[in-house]
């Protein structure tokens, strides 16, 4: 596995691929690598010719005040973790390499970032689209892998490259968890014992969300009290945010009629957790009234 720094030593390396027609995957990540992030390693490896992985802690998608210092750094075990998974090129630049001036260019994908994370990360998705695009810019991927762990982000970028063309697929992967039903985050690391207990009322509650929907509630008012209630029991745990949302433009769901987002952030002093779950929904006829009366006589949807 190649290990680079440097945008000039990385494009000579991509130029040699794109001369064999290699096909190139890019994964970009903030380290501290979990299997959320070797899902979609693994699966670009299946996919491309040339996996290239990239490492940076993107100091322009943390407000000040947040855990840009403190977000966790482990570059060595990331290069095992990374050879091990079969990747080719990890670039991991210095700051200085990705900025080295200020920049006077911003992206800002709009509406979508003005809900959930956006509303309380103010400038976040900015710092996330800016690094993205200039990654595509260097790399020049044919596809890139992105997890649906962080949905907004995955619809932002989506967006930003269908705005703006940028000619590259975007892959989106499934939220891997642990087995308690915990969502892999980097930042995961950070709870204590109890702090983890704590934690998985937050894949509880989407499922206790999602259950409702299936057994017919329709009401997104009715579903996010009962979410607000079921955090509020938990110690420790504060919510941010739940709410009912349309997948793709992200807005909001007052009566649900199909498939849906449920999102969640919560707060566990310090460390903030993200988590969301998509919710089919076939018709307006319940799949608890129809388990009830499957013949469907005298149902009024
Ligand atoms: P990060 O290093 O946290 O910026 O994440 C890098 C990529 O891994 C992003 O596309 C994330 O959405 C994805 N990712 C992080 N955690 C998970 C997870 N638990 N399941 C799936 N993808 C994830």
């Amino acid at each position: 596995m190649l290990k680079i720094k440097k945008i000039v030593e990385l494009r000579k390396i991509l130029e040699s691929y794109r001369l064999n027609k290699n096909i190139i995957g890019l994964v970009p990540t903030m380290g501290a690598f979990h299997a959320g992030h070797l899902s979609l390693i693994n699966r670009a490896r299946r996919d491309c010719d040339q996996v290239v992985v990239s490492l940076f802690v993107n100091p322009a998608q943390f407000s000040p005040g947040e855990d840009y210092n403190k977000y966790p750094r482990e570059f060595e075990s990331d290069i095992q973790k990374a050879k091990a998974a079969g990747v080719d090129l990890l670039f991991a630049p210095n700051e200085d390499e990705l900025y080295p001036r200020k920049l006077l260019t911003h992206i800002e994908v709009a509406d979508i970032t003005d809900c959930l994370c956006g509303k309380t990360r103010p400038g976040h998705f900015q710092g996330v689209a800016l690094v993205v695009a200039k990654l595509f810019n260097i790399i020049q991927p044919d596809k890139a892998y992105f997890g649906e762990k962080d949905w907004q982000q995955l619809k932002v970028v989506e967006r930003m490259v269908y705005d703006l063309n940028f000619p590259v697929e975007i892959v989106p992967l499934p939220v891997v968890r642990d087995k308690d039903g915990l969502a892999l985050s980097s930042r995961n690391q950070y709870l204590n014992q109890v702090e983890k207990r704590q934690a998985l009322v937050i894949s509880e509650a989407l499922k206790m969300a999602a259950d409702k929907i299936k057994s017919g509630q329709r009401y997104a008012v009715k579903i996010t009290g009962l979410v607000e209630e079921m955090i509020a029991k938990t110690d420790g745990v504060e919510l941010e945010y739940f709410s009912i949302r349309q997948p793709e433009n992200l807005t909001e769901v007052k009566v649900i009629k199909r498939k849906v987002l449920l999102a969640i952030a919560v707060r566990l002093g310090k460390i903030r957790l993200i988590d969301n779950i998509l919710v089919e929904v076939s018709d307006n006829v319940s799949d608890y009234a129809k388990e009830q009366n499957p013949s469907g006589n005298n149902y009024r949807g």
